[in-house]
C-alpha cells in the first residue's frame, strides 16, 4: 500500500546521515531524476473500475508516496507494516488523530503544557461531547488521569516549557487502561526520538519546523503500524481534505535529505548556548534537556537521540525581555522553531501559555556557533540599559 515504508536501498543498520539523503528514493528509473518531480495532479487517467493507487488528488499523490516513504524510513527503520500519511500542517494531522479515535462519551488526555493550538482542539473536543483531562508533561504527570481514557496524547519535549515524560513508562500505563498513545514527535524529529519504539501507537508531528527547516513551508504527518486505528486516520484525512500541496511535499522531501546535517549542526550549537547562559546571572530558569543538570536531561537521555534545537529562558522583566529581543542581530524575532536561521520570541506576548513575561523561547539555527553565542551574550549585555 502506498505509504508503507519501502526498505528497498537502506539497510536499517545505516546511519542517520545516510538515511537521510537516501530516505524515500523511488527504484532509479534510467533518465529520470533521482527525486521525481511533484505531480499536479487534481485526477489521474482512470479507465474502466476505479482501482488505485492513484485516482483522485484528494485521495494519493505520487510526491506524497515518496514522501511519506521519507518519514517512514527516519520514523521506524526496518520495521514492516508502519504507514505514515502526510497532512496539510501539524494541527491537521494531530487533529486527524483525535477526530478520527474519539466518539462522544470517550475521554482523552492532552498535555495540559503542550502546543498553543491545543486548547482551542479542547474546546472542539468538548462541543462533541468528549471528556478532555489535562495534566503537566513533566514528573509524568498525565499518568494520574488514564482511568478509563481512549487516547493519551504526550508532547515530550514539551512545547515551549520543554519538560520531557518518559514515553515508555506512559505508554505501558496507557496500554493497561486500554487507551492508545500518540506522541508529538515535533521538537525532537524522527532523528532525535522514535516514538513507536517507545511503545507509541502513532507519533505526530508538524513538519513546518526542524522536519523541513527552512521556515518556508507548512506540513504535518502522522505515522503508525497498520490497522484499524491508523485506516481511520486515512479516511478522517480524505474527509476533511487537510492535504499538503505537492509543490510542499516535493520541497519536504528535498529538504529532509539535509536533516541529519541541520540537526547536528543546530542541537551542537543549541547546547553551546545554553551553556554559555548557564550561570549568566540575568538568566533564570534556563532549560534545554540535552543541558547536563537540566531537569529534564536524565529521562531525555534515556529516549532521545538527540536533544533539539530549542532553548528557553526567563528575563527578569517583559521589557528586559523586549530589549534582549531587539538587540539580537542573527536572530529573527519571529514564532516557530526548528529553521535554519535562528529566531527568537518573548513567548507572553501570545497570551495561552503558562509562562513568565519575560520568558524567552530561543530556536537556533545554522549559523556559526561562535558567531550566535557571540551575539546572544552581546544582546544581553546590551539589554540592561
Ligand atoms: C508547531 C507545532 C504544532 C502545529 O504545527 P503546524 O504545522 O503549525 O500546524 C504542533 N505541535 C507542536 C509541538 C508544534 O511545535
Amino acid at each position: 500500500m502506498s505509504g508503507s515504508a519501502s526498505k528497498e536501498g537502506i539497510s536499517p543498520g545505516s546511519g542517520d546521515g545516510t538515511r537521510a539523503v537516501r530516505a524515500g528514493l523511488p527504484e532509479p528509473v534510467k533518465y529520470e531524476p533521482t527525486l521525481p518531480g511533484p505531480v499536479f495532479a487534481a485526477h489521474f487517467h482512470l479507465p474502466g473500475d476505479p482501482t488505485g493507487p492513484y485516482t483522485y488528488g484528494r485521495d494519493e499523490n505520487p510526491t506524497w508516496t515518496h514522501l511519506e516513504h521519507a518519514i517512514g524510513e527516519l520514523e521506524a527503520p526496518g520495521q514492516d507494516g508502519v504507514e505514515t500519511l502526510v497532512f496539510a500542517s501539524g494541527m491537521a494531522a494531530i487533529s486527524s488523530v483525535l477526530f478520527s479515535q474519539l466518539r462522544a462519551g470517550d475521554a482523552v488526555v492532552l498535555p495540559g503544557d503542550g502546543y498553543q493550538a491545543l486548547p482551542l482542539a479542547r474546546a472542539q473536543l468538548e462541543a462533541y461531547g468528549i471528556e478532555v483531562r489535562t495534566a503537566p508533561t513533566g514528573s509524568d504527570g498525565q499518568i494520574e488521569v488514564l482511568d478509563g481514557a481512549k487516547l493519551l496524547l504526550i508532547e515530550s519535549p514539551s512545547n515551549p516549557g520543554l519538560d520531557v515524560c518518559d514515553i515508555r513508562r506512559l505508554a505501558d500505563a496507557a496500554h493497561a487502561h486500554g487507551a492508545l498513545v500518540a506522541v508529538d514527535n515535533t521538537l525532537a524529529t524522527p532523528l532525535g526520538q522514535r516514538p513507536l519504539e517507545l511503545g507509541a501507537d502513532f507519533s505526530v508531528a508538524s513538519g513546518t519546523k526542524q522536519l523541513t527547516g527552512h521556515g518556508d513551508i507548512l506540513l504535518g504527518y502522522v505515522t503508525s503500524r497498520a490497522g484499524e486505528p491508523m485506516a481511520a486516520v486515512r479516511r478522517w484525512r480524505k474527509i476533511v481534505g487537510a492535504i499538503p500541496g505537492p509543490m510542499e511535499a516535493w520541497l519536504a522531501h528535498r529538504s529532509i535529505a539535509t536533516l541529519q546535517m541541520r540537526v547536528d549542526r543546530q542541537n551542537a550549537t543549541a547546547l553551546a548556548v545554553a551553556e554559555a547562559l548557564r550561570g549568566r546571572p540575568e538568566v533564570s530558569g534556563l532549560r534545554y534537556p540535552g543541558l547536563p543538570g537540566d531537569p529534564s536531561h536524565r529521562v531525555a537521555s534515556q529516549q532521545m537521540r538527540r536533544y533539539g534545537c530549542v532553548v528557553s529562558f526567563t528575563l527578569a522583566t517583559r521589557a528586559r525581555a523586549e530589549r534582549f529581543l531587539g538587540a539580537l542581530q542573527l536572530v529573527d524575532e519571529a514564532t516557530s522553531f526548528g529553521g535554519l536561521r535562528s529566531t527568537a520570541e518573548r513567548r507572553g506576548r501570545w497570551g495561552g501559555d503558562a509562562v513568565p513575561e519575560g520568558f524567552v523561547r530561543l530556536s537556533v539555527g545554522a549559523e556559526d556557533p561562535e558567531d550566535l553565542v557571540a551575539d546572544v551574550l552581546r544582546a544581553l549585555e546590551e539589554s540592561e540599559r
